[in-house]
């Protein structure tokens, strides 16, 4: 499913270091609110956090935009680690001494993430420990790419910051290595590929290209170019040290890449924030899956004799789907206006919306379609939203859509088909209007740097998820029964992600029986199945965030029409959306507290 890109925080890449001696000053003691409970002094009290949160790791920091720490290049070691859990708990500690309950309902959110965001990087760094098991956690590469193709600053400035951040580049991966006890084949093939695949990138022509054009003194041209040599050996010497490993490593002898029961519960409740369990979320996945089928079984019966006429059915409903679903999917746009078929679906969009009254979407904010950039490319997703991230406010949004071009004839039909007329309307409603794009304008009136930085990724899948389902039922697609078989499809997608990411990790399922269930029981093509299978063994837990958060708002919805007899759908959407990309599980609180009012 494509996927929201946003510059927020990756919290698997956080390794979470503290250069020993990077001054702590100033976080805990008396000065951060002992004496504060107003939101004059939480306001105030976020920024110094915030501040606080970047120095403590420099290299999330980059990826949210915030520049200030480039130069910081931290060693990954034990003692570092331990410095930043001592940071994090003292930061625990100043954030106690708030009374939540005279905060403002957004900065009551604000301090509930600020907790959570606390608690989870501790848990990563003690419980967690993927610097142990992940090579491919330990990668100096993108944060140099970011800063070397940033426009944030004139590229001598960048280039200054470039250089000071090479120093520490050998003694990182010297780090790297002690930590890594116990690797798991998969993560090792991935941090030899990726780092083979990275050096040239980031340390190669590109760079040389860019010192050349720079003003920077010969000096300095010589010594950062001397440097990113021996940073370029560093990141090849650390994939040939992981290759010779390699070679005695057996799925017998070797740690496994499911992370197991314990690990996988915590870790769902840190990263999804959810009101389900791991365990009740997957439990509704597979009896949703069972319902989704006898829905689209009846569904395909009804629609049989007008596709094949008085041809047999077949006796298995799942083939019976199968067929019908090949058959609709051979309707789609020409490849040559795949892209203005996008641009012309908006309009429609907004008009269905305003027509029925379902959410107010800002005129004044138009969203620009446009080809994906280059750059861009090969991330896979034929369509995504680009959003600017929290420290770049001037930025604009667009909706980028893959513009097939380098694709063959035959691989251009099969990705039409797949992105179908029915699909491809479905997929303009998650990703755009009113999925991600318009959840996106409501979180900008709700400013919230707390809420920009550790925004839930549940809660904003969940809502392109919800608003699929909600437009269809508000009548989208006239309630035409070849829409409705195919957005089951497609949101079949979502509950058999959830039961394939549980059952792998916590249920030992094999490769075969995922195929299996990717293919035969999600009506999926092989080749997307055998990518979810490698996306699966390498992630935990982020396969689940469409279906729970879809899940959450969705129970939230029906709860509120069952308690309030003047329920009115609009109104509920727009508040809903106001409070920013916090976790389903405190909208729902604060909404129910409003309720009683
Ligand atoms: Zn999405
Ligand atoms: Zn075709």
């Amino acid at each position: 499913m494509p996927q929201i890109q946003t510059k927020t925080m990756k919290k698997n890449f956080l390794i979470g270091c503290i250069a020993a001696g990077l001054a702590i000053a100033g976080c805990s003691g008396n000065k951060m609110g002992s004496t504060a409970s107003t939101d004059a002094d939480f306001e105030a009290y976020k920024g110094r956090f915030v501040e606080k949160m970047w120095e403590t790791n420099p290299s999330a920091a980059i990826y949210a935009g915030f520049h200030k720490y480039d130069s910081l290049l931290l060693i990954p070691d034990a003692a570092a680690r331990a410095a930043t859990d001592q940071q994090y708990h003292a930061m625990l500690d100043s954030l106690a001494k708030f009374d939540e309950n005279k905060l403002s309902q957004s900065n009551k959110t604000d301090l509930w993430m600020m907790r959570d965001y606390l608690k989870s990087n501790i848990w990563y760094d003690t419980a967690f420990k993927s610097f142990e098991w992940n090579p491919a956690s330990f990668n100096v590469a993108g944060e140099f790419a970011e800063i070397l193709n940033g426009n944030y600053d004139k590229l001598d400035a960048r280039l200054a910051m470039f250089d000071k951040r090479l120093v520490n580049v050998k003694a990182y991966y010297a780090a790297a290595k002690s930590q890594i006890t116990q690797p798991t084949i998969e993560h090792t093939d991935l941090a030899i590929m990726q780092h083979e695949g990275s050096v040239e990138e980031v340390f190669g022509k590109s760079l040389a290209d860019s010192v050349a054009a720079s003003g920077l003194s010969a000096d300095t041209k010589k010594h950062l170019l001397a440097y990113a040599d021996s940073a370029k050996s560093a990141m090849l010497d650390y994939a040939a040290w992981l290759k010779e490993k390699r070679k005695t490593m057996t799925p017998e002898n070797s740690r496994s890449f499911r992370i197991g029961k314990e690990l996988y519960d915590k870790k769902f409740d840190f990263d999804i924030a959810s009101g389900y369990t791991a365990e009740s979320i997957y439990e509704k996945a597979v009896n949703r899956k069972a319902e989704l089928h006898h829905e689209m079984a009846n569904l395909s019966r009804q629609l049989w004799p007008k596709y094949f006429g008085k041809a047999p059915m077949p006796a298995d409903s799942l083939q019976l789907i199968r067929q019908m679903i090949d058959k609709l999917s051979l309707k789609h746009v020409n490849r040559d206006s795949f892209l203005q078929s996008i641009e012309a679906q908006i309009p429609t969009l907004v008009k269905f919306i305003n027509d029925k009254n379902l959410i107010y979407i800002d005129p004044s904010k138009p969203l620009v379609v446009r080809k994906t950039p280059a750059y861009m490319e090969g991330s896979g997703a034929g369509a995504s939203i680009s959003a600017p991230g929290p420290y770049d406010k001037g930025g604009n949004t667009y909706y980028n859509v893959s513009p097939l071009t380098g694709y063959s004839p035959e691989e251009a039909e099969s990705y039409l088909r797949e992105y179908n007329y029915y699909i491809l309307q479905i997929l303009n409603i998650h990703e755009a209007i009113p999925g991600h794009y318009t959840q996106l304008v409501y979180s900008n009136n709700s400013p919230s740097i707390i809420k920009s930085l550790m925004g839930n990724g549940a809660m904003v899948e969940g809502w392109a998820v919800y608003s699929e389902r909600m437009m269809l039922e508000s009548g989208y697609g006239n309630n035409e029964p070849e829409m409705w078989l195919m957005y089951y499809k497609w949101h079949l997608r979502s509950v058999c992600n959830t039961i394939l990411d549980y059952s792998v990790h916590v249920n030992n399922m094999s490769e075969q029986d995922a195929m299996k269930l990717l293919v035969d029981g999600a009506f999926q093509q092989q080749a997307e199945a055998a990518g979810k299978w490698r996306r699966v063994k390498l992630s935990q837990v982020q396969l689940t965030s469409y279906f729970t958060g879809f899940s959450e708002i969705y129970d939230l919805r029906e709860d509120i029409k069952k308690s309030d007899p003047n329920f009115d759908l609009k109104k509920f959407h727009e508040k809903f959306l106001s409070y920013g990309s916090a976790p389903v599980k405190y909208i729902r609180q604060l909404m129910m507290e409003e309720k009683k009012k």
